[in-house]
């Protein structure tokens, strides 16, 4: 796998080319045409403009991006995550045109981006799912209401196809109902193309606690441990950290061991996370995303583990080159993603840097494509960076994080970083273990 084509942008294009680099891998980035002055499409051995701004024009473009890495002779398509990274048409198409999809196989996208299904499979495969309605509901209102009673409310209707946090509706009693239902399945088939809806039990104040697996297809899988995403807005993760505080060593290899367990079970390929909401201590299955996510770094922070890298490896069909028993947990991280918006009302701030200092020193890491001069522009999503702190404390990686924020200086534009001052400064944060409720509740939004 010599050649490995980029079909994404900003920080993870240039987290991509880096691991290609490290493996002595050959890079193509493909860009739109707000993208010419991007750090990885300078950086890259070819670049190919495959259209306009919007996404539907080059990043969503499935035909353009086949054909661009057609005419570079690229081996492999890594999609990153956000736009193609989890369309199991593109992956479907990369393989049928002949290359390699960086990635799970087509099916495994599938099955796991259909949340009935993907929690049918979970279960056979011993993961602790939500109580539920065990399939999509049917028209049948009785029914529908004996499944409510036995599960309880609170519940929650979920659409299948849903996805970004949309597509759910939360009832509180029997009288609401059959009415939320209905609007679920309308609002589902609108947005979503499916109307199939199910139930879950609403947990009314969990924390967000994903894995993060490894597994070569080959029957060979391994979990990284665990990461804490609970600092939310609009079910938009703002701060992340590894381990999550509070879960023991013990609890930790329980859930691993069948998240480990499910991916050999259902044939998983790549790297991939088995996000879970976490109340009174028990872990309770809601998704499985199969791609790399924003938030892997901190996982690499306390494991040592490249996630890149390793997906690398993987795609070129190289078995797993460390098992369970290598992984070692050492250390706390924390990651602050840095959104150019402003920081009160998080109205995106695109525009001009026109000064920036990266923070640095020990166990500070900044994934970031930006630059002084560099122009964020408005068509895409606003996150312009990564800030990690690594510590073999969390107290310590805290406080790295404090004194990193205050030297990162990105001026020109508006951004979250004020934000992210708070939440450092925060008591129930430093305490560790706060819902994913907490953040709107400080910030008055709900
Ligand atoms: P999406 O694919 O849209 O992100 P998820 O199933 O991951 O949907 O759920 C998104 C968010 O919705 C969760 O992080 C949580 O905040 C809330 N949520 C989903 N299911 C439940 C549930 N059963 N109880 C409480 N909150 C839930």
């Amino acid at each position: 796998m010599d050649k490995v084509l980029i079909a994404n942008r900003g920080e993870i294009a240039l987290r991509i080319l880096r691991a290609c680099k490290e493996l002595g891998i050959k890079t193509v980035a493909v860009h739109s045409t707000a993208d010419r002055n991007l750090k990885h499409v300078l950086l890259a051995d070819e670049s190919i403009c495959i259209g306009n701004a919007s996404a539907t024009e080059s990043y969503l473009n499935i035909p353009r991006i086949i054909a661009a890495a057609e005419v570079t002779n690229s081996i492999a398509i890594h999609p990153g995550y956000g736009f193609l990274a989890e369309n199991a048409d593109f992956a479907d198409a990369v393989e049928k045109s002949g290359f390699i999809f960086i990635g799970p196989k087509a099916d495994t996208i599938n099955l796991m981006g259909d949340k009935v299904s993907a929690i049918n499979a979970m279960k056979k495969a011993g993961v602790p799912c939500v109580p539920g309605s065990d399939g999509p509901l049917t028209d049948d209102e009785e029914r529908n209401k004996a499944i409510a009673k036995r599960i309880g409310y609170p519940i929650i209707v979920k659409a299948a196809g849903g996805g970004g946090g949309r597509g759910m509706r939360v009832v509180r009693s029997e009288a609401e109902l059959i009415k939320s239902i209905e609007t679920t399945q309308a609002e589902a088939g609108a947005a979503f193309g499916n109307s199939v809806v199910y139930m879950e039990k609403f947990l009314e104040n969990p924390r967000h606690v994903e894995i993060q697996v490894l597994a070569d297809g080959q029957g060979n899988a391994i979990h990284l441990g665990e990461r804490d995403c609970s600092m939310q807005r609009r079910h938009q993760k703002v701060v992340e950290e590894a381990p999550a505080p509070g879960i023991s060593e013990q609890m930790r290899n329980k859930i691993g061991d069948r998240c480990r367990k499910a991916c050999i079970e259902i044939g998983y390929r790549g790297a991939g996370t088995f996000e879970f909401l976490y109340e009174n201590g028990e872990f309770y299955f809601i998704e499985m995303n199969t791609r790399i996510q924003v938030e892997h770094p901190v996982s690499e922070m306390i494991t040592g583990v490249d996630l890149v890298k390793e997906q690398l490896r993987i795609a070129a069909g190289q078995p797993l080159s460390i098992d369970q028993s290598q992984i070692q947990i050492r250390g706390h991280a924390i990651e602050c993603r840095i959104n150019a918006e402003d920081p009160d009302s998080f109205i995106p701030s695109p525009g001009k840097i026109e000064m920036f200092h990266p923070p640095g020193g020990l166990g500070v890491r900044w994934d970031s494509h930006i630059y002084a001069g560099y122009s964020v522009p408005p068509y895409y999503d606003s996150m312009i960076g990564k800030l990690i702190t690594y510590g073999e404390s969390r107290d310590e990686a805290i406080a790295r994080m404090r004194h990193a924020l205050d030297e990162l200086v990105v001026d020109g534009i508006k951004t979250n970083i004020p934000l992210q001052q708070r939440i450092m400064a925060d008591e129930n944060f430093y305490a560790g273990g706060t819902n994913i409720h907490y953040l709107e509740k400080k910030l008055g939004l709900s």
